[in-house]
């Protein structure tokens, strides 16, 4: 009889005879018994090697291992109430694919600290362990559920070049490479393109990719490169329509977040707890009162900035709100695609801050060609390096809004995760471009 191939999530006590594949996790050998503890993606599995019932040499093999070796094991499967599973293998052969070396550059299973920047240049051993790969399932269900939300909603995804002959949100985070001779970039956000296809008749249009900023400083919440969720949407009345959808697409990915990724929210120790909805608005300068009243003087114009921000979370907090809205930021302040509040020093724009963290910023667009070129020139910008862009606007451009959300800042804050390096795989920043 040829065993079944099953993995740890599979096996039952219905298979008389399996192979499960995986890592060798841990070996306790107990003289005349050991226990050799196999790890998959999904669990562990004890596998159960009696000395005398066993072949000698399997035996042999079996309790050697070294950590971490990639095998094969097929055996009977028994009942055991010893073990997580409720059963356990009884082994009959080994195949070993590949032994690991040792030392491991860093333990799987032990319970001693390893330093951030250890786990980092070892991502393929740290991965190994099951709460650090939990938040990259949960990553991906969250990239999945997003998806279908703006399917519900009708939107197009598409897919924008990550090349770019100009950046769109300043110069200073613009990394430059060499494009066959000329300068060329690598994209900020998708902002001029997905603007551009408002006027192609795909009046709703995401995408999610990867984006780029030259970030010089260290944060916990800045890296080179992040995941950009960003929508672009025609016909709005006012960007409140705007404000909506984001608010429809949290509606539909929390609760489903902790459905769908309920067991990795278990290893992880975690709930997620959906914002209160719908969202507060706050305006930029409730804010700077708000801080005001906690001691902090910011002048109009100021950035809130990261203590800014953190402050107002907390006042948020108390009054029972993690998500919330800020608008009517300074004209000033925002860049030259967003449309100016006529008549005042503010704009038609909103971030959208999480536990006193932005993770959105979003708004009206200015789609008049004439104001357009008019804000650019305000902006110290040369229209012409924006041709082909402007372009869009000449022929007919529907009004539109649209946002730009850190997917890594928002799992960051659904999961509590003290640093966005826990939710990038392999994290980009200035010390780091390797693995
Ligand atoms: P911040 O002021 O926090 O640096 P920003 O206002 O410069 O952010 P936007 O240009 O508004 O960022 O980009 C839209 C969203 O993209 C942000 O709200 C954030 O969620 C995400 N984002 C921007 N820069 C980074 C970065 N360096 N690392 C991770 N996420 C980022
Ligand atoms: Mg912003």
């Amino acid at each position: 009889m040829t065993a079944a191939l099953r993995d740890t999530r599979t096996i039952s006590l219905e298979d008389e005879q399996a192979t499960v594949k995986g890592w060798v996790q841990e070996i306790r050998n107990l003289g005349g018994i050991s226990f050799i503890v196999i790890r998959d993606r999904y669990g562990t599995l004890q596998v159960t090697a009696p000395k005398k019932k066993i072949e000698p040499e399997l035996f042999q093999t079996l309790t050697t291992l070294p950590r971490e070796s990639v095998v094969a094991v097929t055996g009977t499967v028994k009942k055991s109430d010893q073990t997580a599973l409720g059963l356990e293998l009884i082994p009959s052969a080994l195949e070993v694919y590949a032994e690991a070396m040792s030392p491991l550059p860093l333990g799987v299973v032990d319970k001693v600290h390893v330093e951030p920047d250890t786990r980092l240049n070892n991502r393929f051993m740290d991965m190994r362990r099951p709460e650090i790969r939990a938040v990259f399932e949960l990553k991906s269900l969250l990239m999945d559920l997003i998806g279908e939300a703006m399917q519900e909603m009708d939107f197009v995804q598409v897919n924008t070049p990550k090349l770019v002959s100009s950046g769109a949100e300043g110069g200073s985070t613009l990394f430059q490479v060499d494009y066959f001779g000329k300068p060329a970039y690598l994209a900020q956000s998708p902002q001029l393109y997905k603007q551009m296809l408002m006027s192609t008749g795909l009046d709703r249009v995401f995408e999610m990719g990867p984006a780029f900023r030259a970030e010089h400083s260290n944060t916990v919440r800045h890296v080179s490169e992040f995941m950009s969720f960003d929508g672009e949407m025609s016909w709005i009345q006012s960007q409140e329509d705007v404000m909506h959808t984001i608010e429809s697409i949290m509606a539909y990915v929390f609760p489903a977040m902790a459905e769908r990724g309920a067991k990795h929210l278990e290893i992880l120790g975690k709930e997620i707890v959906a914002p209160k909805m719908p969202f507060p608005i706050l305006r930029y300068q409730d804010c700077l009162e708000m801080l005001a009243s906690k001691g902090m003087q910011l002048k109009d114009g100021d950035d809130l900035g990261t203590e800014g921000e953190k402050l107002i979370g907390e006042i948020m907090a108390e009054e029972g709100h993690d998500m919330y809205w800020i608008v009517e930021y300074p004209e000033l302040e925002k860049p030259f695609y967003i449309m100016e509040k006529e008549g005042t020093p503010y704009s038609f724009s909103f971030d959208l801050d999480y536990k006193g963290q932005e993770i959105s910023s979003g708004g009206q667009r200015e789609h008049r060609y004439e104001q357009l070129v008019e804000r650019m020139r305000a902006k110290g910008l040369d229209p012409d390096s924006f041709h082909s862009y402007l372009d869009a606007f000449r022929y007919g451009m529907p009004p539109h809004g649209g946002w730009g959300i850190g997917v890594e800042r928002l799992l960051v804050k659904m999961l509590d995760l003290p640093n966005i390096r826990e939710a990038i795989i392999f994290p980009r920043d200035i010390n780091r471009l390797t693995p």
